[in-house]
């Protein structure tokens, strides 16, 4: 019998472990929570239970055993351990400039909504 919730720690190499609870920012700033560590048979074979993350949006994120064999590429931190070395400054920059160019049209709707409902309020 499995029960997923009392296997707390995944290993992962000799000197990363993975555990309920641990803080998660992917290489895009997604940032989230550790919520249970995988314990199904495929797991089993590959000898890498996944973890399972929560992200800002209440999406369901694995960390794969691809992940762990690119050396988690597409993160930034896993827990108490950071990756720097995965960070393309470049990338990085053009992530932000494209955020807040969404974020300042968000606000410009947010703007006209709330004109569109002052509006129509005396109707
Ligand atoms: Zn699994």
């Amino acid at each position: 019998m499995t029960e997923p919730q009392t296997k707390k720690v995944a290993l992962v190499s000799s000197d990363i472990t993975i555990n309920i609870g641990d803080v998660i920012i992917d290489i895009h700033g997604n940032r989230g929570v550790v919520d249970k560590i995988c314990d199904c048979d495929k797991c089993k074979e590959r000898g890498f239970y996944e973890p399972v993350w929560i992200d800002a949006y209440a999406n369901q994120e694995y960390i794969t055993e691809s992940d762990r064999s690119s050396g988690f590429s597409s993160y930034f931190q896993i827990g108490s351990h950071r990756f720097p070395e995965h960070v393309d400054r470049g990338n990085t920059l053009s992530q932000i400039n494209k955020l807040e160019r969404e974020a300042a049209q968000a606000a410009r709707r947010i703007e006209n909504l709330r004109m569109m409902l002052e509006v129509t309020d005396d109707e």
